[in-house]
C-alpha cells in the first residue's frame, strides 16, 4: 500500500479525558437530544431550524455567530428549536480545496489532524459552555464521530455519503436524530434505503471492534435538491416533492416519518439569498396539507455573519470560504418571519 503513516493520534477516549464534558454540559446535551426526539416523534410541535455556516472555518466568528443565535432563540423559543451548524469536515466534490477545521484548523496552513481533532472538540465544547447550544455536524468520516458523540445534538449524512454502508450502519448506533440527505443525483430511493438501514439493528466493524447497534428510529430525510445529468441544479422542496415523500414514507412503514428541507445547496441553485423564500414556500405547503405539515419537521439554512462567500486569504470576518451563506441580518429577519408565520 502506498501510504505513509505519520504518527498516531490520540483516541477519542484520550481526548475526552483531556477535555471532558462537565456534569452540567452532559445534562444540557441529554435534555436537547430528548427535545429533538420529541420533535421527530411529532409530540413537540416546534419546528427545528438547523442553521449556521457551511463550514466552521474560524472559531471566533463561529462562536460570535452562535451567541447571536442564542438571543434570537430566546425570542422564538415557543415555536422554533434552533440547532446551530458547527460543520467540521467539508466533503469536496473533486477532492480539492479546504477540508474543514478537522483537517485544517487554520485554513491557510497544511493539514494537521491532531490539532484538528482538538480544535473541533474545543469549538463544540465552547458552543455549549458559552451559549447552551449543542450543535449539528455532518458525519463525514464515521470513525471520527466518537470524538464528538458526547457533545452533538444532531447529525447529517451528506449527499456524497448517503449510499455508503459504514455511514448507514454507524447512524444505526446513534442516539441523536440523523438526517439522511438525498444524493447529489437526486435518487430518493437511495435516501429512503439509508433511513431504512439506519433504523435497523446491525453488527459490524467499528474502530477495530465488533460493534452492535439497536437501530436509530430518529433517522429521517433531508431534501437538498440535486443536479440533473447536464449538471444543472434542480430543486426538490416543492409541494409535489413533499406530498410524494409523505406517501412513500407511509408505504415503507418507517418510524417517525420526517423531513428537513435544506434551503441551500441545489435547492437554492447555490444562491443563498433564496433561502428565506424557500422556507416561506414550504411553510405554506404545510398549511395546505396535514400530511405535509406532519412530515416537515424543520429546515436547514446555510448562514453566517456576512452574505456570500470569499476565497481563502481574503480575510473577511464571518464570511464563508466554502458554500455561499445568508448573512446575519437577513437570517435574523428570516427567523422572526418564520416564527410569525407559524
Ligand atoms: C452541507 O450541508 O454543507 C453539505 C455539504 O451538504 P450536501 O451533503 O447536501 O452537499
Ligand atoms: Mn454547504
Amino acid at each position: 500500500m502506498n501510504m505513509i503513516y505519520h504518527h498516531a493520534v490520540s483516541t477519542p477516549e484520550e481526548i475526552k479525558a483531556r477535555y471532558p464534558v462537565t456534569p452540567e454540559i452532559a445534562e444540557t446535551v441529554q435534555a436537547r437530544i430528548e427535545a429533538l426526539q420529541a420533535i421527530f416523534r411529532g409530540e413537540d410541535p416546534r419546528l427545528l431550524l438547523i442553521v449556521g455556516p457551511c463550514s466552521a472555518d474560524n472559531e471566533e466568528a463561529v462562536l460570535d455567530y452562535i451567541a447571536r443565535l442564542r438571543r434570537v432563540q430566546e425570542a422564538v423559543a415557543e415555536r422554533i428549536f434552533i440547532v446551530p451548524r458547527i460543520y467540521t469536515g467539508k466533503p469536496r466534490t473533486t477532492g480539492e480545496g479546504y477540508m474543514g477545521p478537522l483537517h485544517q484548523p487554520d485554513p491557510e496552513a497544511r493539514t494537521d489532524m491532531m490539532k484538528g481533532l482538538l480544535a473541533v472538540r474545543k469549538m463544540h465544547m465552547r458552543a455549549v459552555a458559552e451559549t447552551g447550544f449543542t450543535c449539528a455536524d455532518e458525519m463525514l468520516y464515521p470513525e471520527n464521530h466518537a470524538y464528538l458523540d458526547d457533545l452533538l445534538a444532531y447529525v447529517a449524512v451528506g449527499a456524497r455519503s448517503v449510499e455508503n454502508q459504514q455511514h448507514r450502519l454507524t447512524a444505526s448506533g446513534l442516539e441523536v436524530p440523523v438526517g439522511m440527505k438525498n444524493p447529489t443525483g437526486g435518487d430518493i430511493s437511495v435516501m429512503m434505503n439509508a433511513i431504512l438501514a439506519a433504523q435497523r439493528p446491525h453488527t459490524f466493524l467499528y474502530r477495530g471492534m465488533e460493534a452492535e447497534t439497536p437501530g436509530n428510529p430518529y433517522a429521517h430525510a433531508i431534501l437538498r435538491g440535486y443536479t440533473d445529468k447536464h449538471g444543472a441544479p434542480m430543486s426538490n422542496y416543492h409541494y409535489e416533492d413533499l406530498a410524494r415523500l409523505s406517501a412513500l414514507y407511509a408505504k415503507m412503514g418507517l418510524a417517525n416519518p420526517s423531513v428537513i428541507v435544506d434551503c441551500n445547496h441545489a435547492n437554492s441553485g447555490k444562491n443563498p439569498l433564496e433561502q428565506p423564500r424557500i422556507l416561506r414556500e414550504v411553510l405554506s405547503c404545510r398549511r395546505w396539507n396535514g400530511d405535509v405539515a406532519r412530515l416537515v419537521k424543520g429546515f436547514m439554512v446555510e448562514s453566517y455573519i456576512e452574505d456570500g462567500a470569499q476565497k481563502i486569504g481574503e480575510g473577511v470576518y464571518g464570511k464563508s470560504i466554502t458554500d455561499a451563506c445568508l448573512g446575519w441580518e437577513k437570517t435574523e429577519r428570516m427567523i422572526y418571519d418564520m416564527a410569525e408565520a407559524l
